[in-house]
């Protein structure tokens, strides 16, 4: 049914061919870490498999080969919205690439049709939908095939074809049709998701055969994350952080709570739209369009919004309340600095959220029976384990993330605030061994109790369920009075996540010594809290914090002042065409504009980010700019 393809081009094309390319057609200078092995890989005409993390760049893995190979390129993407943006940046950087969904007008979309046939297009986006219908599969690509090739099929968010996935797409599921119809064009899948069991079937739902697989880093370089304890000043943090300026999402558990807190950073002057699956698709669409414009600078979100964005300028992202899981964490805080420019990831944690979370918890039952969902719970618990596991570790937050995507990464990384700050570490080993000896004593006699109880008893609480067991009489009551409830609870924690200390996952849970209890117990085993910050820690905290971020340029004030007027421009530009302003430039190539104030069309080639495409329709218009801005010194 279908031809064979045009021979492929030679194996490989040489560092500085391939280069010169990424240059011309991107503006940029070097490739990314990762990017150019699948390049090559695509280049050989064989199928292939690329996971990287959200900002590693894997659009350009895909569309930089269908520039270079004969034919045309499918791209398949599951959002309307992210077709119409990746073909916006590719137009703007002169490559001819299309689109084909249900909002075309008239005749649209057979005018599209008919330039893909005539070989004016190298890539064409679609949604699943479209391209498995019976008469584009069998009737249009077929011709396309004909008259043009087809030089590969892209399928972009591969792991929509997983129900282990979280965003599993049924249409997905149909698309090992592309193969059975087009058995010689090879299928690129990305993703960014990265385990194992949906890795696997992605080969298999897509029938890939022996794909190059290619698995980059999940570490994000440019990212600090930092955990801070909430308190009354949590609010007061968030506000100076969103008065900083650059965009900002704030993730919130509820939709009540996002709007609660939209309202309040509106009241205090802050340009903040909220956005959850509460609000009709409209507003949606208008509240995100209007963030990806950078007409307001904070978005505060339930985790519905995601997916779909692909601003990369997002400076920053803040979770106002502690995620379900890690894996969650990790993708939602990664919508920061996709750019590849320094953004913070902030984590705000209390005690309080962990009430919250085995609250929700414990509402997971049978909606008949009012029965526990046993397995639910459990994974729920496993969830919420890993993310303690992150908030409350004293070790770098870097190596807990990547340790969870299977990455051996021991720190320090200098990037989060575990391995910039001094911490002070306090022994605790005596409170841990009153704690687990009171456990002890209470298995000698039969009995197992919760943390809770095990507290009071250490603080000599006068319960009435404590004078019935009459536990006033163990050795250990009232022995730890000295501390509060909540640094007991911390210290229960830490001992669990240290596997010094056990506690039941089924019903009621319990706590139980384990082996590492005992080394405790006999002082073979010491314990070590990290104290809560210090007000004048937290000083030097954000002194180490601007020295790690010392990839940023620091820009001088008149440089400062220059780049906030190449910002205007760019926005006016971009508002000219109705496109978000980073289609027109990134941040880095302004902030490179502002440090080298190139005046000529030569030397304004040499930007990074700055095309053939990109020289030629804003060269005039930025140097001039610069010029100006010289000339009033
Ligand atoms: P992903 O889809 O993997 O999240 P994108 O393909 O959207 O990432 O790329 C993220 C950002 O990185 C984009 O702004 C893109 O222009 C930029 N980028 C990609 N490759 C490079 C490169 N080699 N050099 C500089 N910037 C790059
Ligand atoms: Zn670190």
């Amino acid at each position: 049914m279908s031809l064979p393809l045009p021979p492929p081009p030679a194996a490989s094309l040489g560092d500085p061919q391939l280069l010169s390319a990424l240059k011309t057609h991107f503006g940029f200078d070097a490739f990314r870490p990762g990017q150019e092995a699948i390049v090559r890989d695509a280049l050989l005409h064989r199928d292939l498999l690329a996971i990287m993390p959200t900002g590693g760049g894997k659009s350009l893995c895909f569309q930089l080969p269908a520039l270079l190979m004969p034919g045309v390129m499918i791209v398949v993407s599951p959002l309307i919205a992210l077709m119409q943006d990746q073909v916006r940046l590719l137009a703007d950087n002169g490559i001819a690439a299309t689109f084909l969904n249900s909002s075309l007008k008239g005749s649209e979309g057979s005018e599209r049709m008919s330039a893909l046939l005539r070989g004016e297009i190298k890539l064409l986006y679609l949604a699943p939908e479209r391209l498995l219908m019976a008469d584009f599969l069998e009737g249009f690509l077929p011709r396309l095939q004909q008259a043009q090739g087809i030089s590969a099929f892209t399928i972009d968010e591969a792991h929509c074809v997983s129900e282990w996935g979280h965003d599993f797409r049924p249409e997905y599921r149909q698309m090992h049709l592309l193969r059975r119809h087009f058995p010689e064009v090879p299928v690129f899948a990305f993703t960014a998701t990265a385990t194992v069991r949906v890795r696997a079937d992605i080969v298999r739902q897509l029938a890939l055969i022996e794909p190059a697989l290619h698995v980059a880093s999940f570490d994000r370089p440019n990212l600090f994350y930092t955990v801070t304890p909430k308190s009354s000043k949590t609010y007061g943090a968030l506000l100076t952080q969103a008065k900083k300026g650059g965009a900002g999402i704030v993730y919130c558990l509820s939709r009540k709570r996002v709007n609660e807190l939209t309202e309040r950073l509106q009241g205090d002057g802050i340009a903040a739209l909220p956005y959850h699956a509460g609000l009709d698709a409209e507003m949606r669409r208008k509240n995100q369009d209007t963030f990806i414009r950078d007409d307001v600078g904070v978005m505060v979100a339930t985790v519905a919004f995601g997916m779909g964005i692909n601003k990369p300028d997002v400076r920053w992202v803040v979770h106002y309340e502690l995620p379900k899981s890690l894996e969650g964490y990790y993708q939602e805080a990664g919508r920061a600095g996709r750019d590849g420019e320094p953004a913070q990831c902030t984590l705000y944690f209390g005690p309080g959220d962990i009430l919250t979370a085995e609250f929700f918890i414990a509402q997971k039952v049978h909606p008949a029976t009012g029965e526990p969902l046993v397995d639910e719970q459990r994974n729920a618990r496993q969830q919420l384990k890993q993310v303690l596991d992150y908030a409350e570790t004293s070790a770098c937050r870097r190596s807990v993330q990547l340790r969870y995507f299977g990455e051996d990464f021991s720190g320090p990384c200098g990037a989060c605030d575990n391995c910039t700050s001094t911490r002070v570490e306090e022994d605790w080993t005596v409170p841990a061994q009153q704690l687990l000896s009171t456990i002890a004593r209470l298995a000698k006699l039969s009995q197992r109790f919760g943390a809770g109880h095990i507290i009071e008893i250490l603080r000599g609480a006068k319960t009435e369920k404590l004078i019935r067991q009459n536990h006033e009489a163990l050795s250990t009551y009232g022995i730890g009075s000295d501390k509060s409830a909540d640094e007991w609870r911390h210290l229960v924690r830490v001992l669990k996540h240290q596997n010094l200390l056990e506690e039941t996952q089924d019903g009621y849970p319990v706590l139980l010594l384990n082996a590492g209890s005992w080394l405790v117990l006999r002082g073979l085993q010491t314990v070590t809290l990290v104290a809560a910050p210090k007000p004048e820690k937290e000083k030097r905290e954000k002194k180490s914090r601007s020295k790690s971020a010392a990839e940023v340029p620091v820009l001088g004030s008149a440089e400062e002042q220059l780049f906030q007027r190449l910002r205007t421009l760019r926005k006016k530009l971009a508002d000219e065409q109705g496109v978000p302003p980073y289609v027109v430039f990134a941040d880095a190539a302004l902030r490179a504009m502002a440090q080298t104030q190139p005046t000529s069309l030569t030397t304004f080639a040499e930007i990074p980010g700055v095309g053939a495409a990109k020289l030629a329709h804003y060269g005039e218009a930025f140097t001039a700019e610069i010029i100006e801005a010289i000339a009033a010194r």
